[in-house]
């Protein structure tokens, strides 16, 4: 098809001195219709040319079998020659996108084999015959939906955006493009770091929720500034599902250091998809277990925890600081014993099931130099998935009760959004091909009066 040029010049009146806000309210009002009106006229007149050069022009039709493939198929008989002018579509297809609503009509042609009459202007533009959304405005607004509510995002789009798309539209779309679960990119094989967490989300019938599992793999540590910052890639994320699910979707990479919260179903998978991979258990979720178990299942007084803490913080410390694994292995036995004789049980054999994942640092030395984080100690937590699961969590803990899919659909969307994945995989829009250009055409527009 020949290149097609439109034209339209843009009038600006001013009746006297106009103020600031003024210029910026016409302005607005401006850049809110002009660019759809823009974009319906360029997809008119280009149907109006591709119908002319593939039937010929008004009155003067071109033979059947004399006619070059047409862009389009009949959707009748799946036809690509032999069309006929039918007039234009009299009803405006109306399509609401990013620049505000477009609002345009086609031409439309007949099949002269089967009769059946359409307008192609749907499959020109790549539009399914009910679209009345760009894709591009769903991703926007999905994108504004993972961060605040619905009904909030609507508003957003409203008032920043001028585009009008319902909280119910809104929730609908996000509903349809997202994910069920999420595994590695491609690419990916050997990482250095995998770090496997989960969470509670209010959802469901059962009075604990469901589980959110994720499975994040720091890739490369980087220098910014005067803080180290961990590259941190998406693997794997359930919900709802067993550990074993996703072990599934992450089975076959192969980690230098798996990084665990504890839960002892997850070291036992560990165990069998990566059984050479070595261990460290998450020295935040040790700490934290300990004392909750010593309060609440063993009922110790504070004293005893306190203390507690305190000795199994010394015990970290030390172990970086000496690097004696065996010295290491000894002193948290020794706090294992302590606890036992303060009846601290549960608190105490916690400790000792976690014995073998605590010291990786010191027993694997190479697996864990990414972690190197804060004044070179080793960084072993799941701090970075931590904050992960905060994040999903501010957008969950909005007061309701969600359906599983809901709050299944909407955190994989969020993840997605936010490791850019899916509808956000390739981060230049279509839009910025080169293959369209708009500019205002006088140049004298851009002189300072
Ligand atoms: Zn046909």
């Amino acid at each position: 098809m020949p290149r097609l040029e439109l034209t339209r010049s843009v009038t600006v009146e001013l009746d006297g001195i106009a103020g600031i806000d003024e210029l910026e309210a016409a302005a607005l009002g401006f850049a809110r219709s002009a660019p759809g009106m823009v974009v319906a006229e360029a997809v008119e007149a280009m149907v109006e040319d591709l119908v002319g050069e593939v039937c010929g022009p008004f009155g003067l039709p071109i033979a059947d079998d004399e006619q070059i493939e047409a862009p389009w198929v009949c959707p009748g008989c799946g036809a690509k020659q032999g069309f006929r002018r039918r007039g234009r579509q009299v009803r405006r297809r109306k399509l609401t996108s990013q620049v505000g609503v477009i609002e345009m009509a086609g031409k439309m042609v007949s099949c002269r084999r089967c009769d059946k009459r359409f307008a192609p202007i749907g499959q020109l533009i790549g539009l399914a015959p009910r679209e009345c959304r760009t894709e591009g405005l769903a991703a926007a607004a999905a994108a504004l939906a993972v961060e605040v509510a619905y009904a909030k995002a609507s508003r957003l789009l409203a008032e920043v955006g001028g585009v009008s798309l319902s909280a119910r539209s809104i929730r609908r779309d996000l509903l349809k493009g997202a994910s069920v679960r999420l595994g590695p990119p491609e690419e990916l094989e050997e990482l250095p770091v995998l770090l496997l967490d989960g969470t509670g989300e209010r959802a469901g019938e059962k009075k604990n929720g469901v589980e959110l599992h994720l499975a994040v793999g720091i890739v490369a540590r980087k220098q910014a500034g005067k803080r180290r910052v961990c590259q941190v890639e998406l693997l794997g994320a359930t919900l709802g599902e067993g550990w074993g699910v996703l072990f599934d979707l992450i089975g076959h990479l192969r980690p230098g250091l798996v990084v665990v919260d504890g839960e002892e179903e997850l070291s036992t998978l560990c165990a069998k998809y990566f059984p050479t991979t070595p261990r460290q258990r998450c020295l935040w979720h040790l700490a934290r277990a300990m004392v909750r178990l010593a309060r609440y299942n063993d009922g110790v007084g504070s004293k005893i925890i306190d203390q507690a803490a305190a000795d199994l913080q010394a015990i970290f410390d030390g172990a970086w600081m000496e690097r004696d694994l065996s010295n290491a292995l000894e002193c948290l036995d020794l706090l294992a014993d302590n606890l036992e004789l303060d009846s601290a049980k549960a608190a105490a054999t916690h400790l000792r099931n976690a014995r073998d994942e605590v010291f990786t640092f010191l027993s694997n030395p190479q697996a864990g130099t990414l972690l190197a984080g804060h004044k070179g100690r080793p960084d072993v937590g799941t701090g970075v998935l931590e904050r992960v699961m905060r994040e999903m969590n501010r957008r969950s803990d909005v007061g309701v009760r969600w359906s599983v899919e809901g709050i299944r659909r909407l955190l994989m969307t969020k993840l997605e959004h936010k490791y850019r994945r899916g509808r956000w995989a390739h981060s230049e829009p279509p839009s910025a091909t080169r293959a369209v250009r708009i500019k205002l055409t006088d140049p004298a527009l851009h002189r300072a009066a």
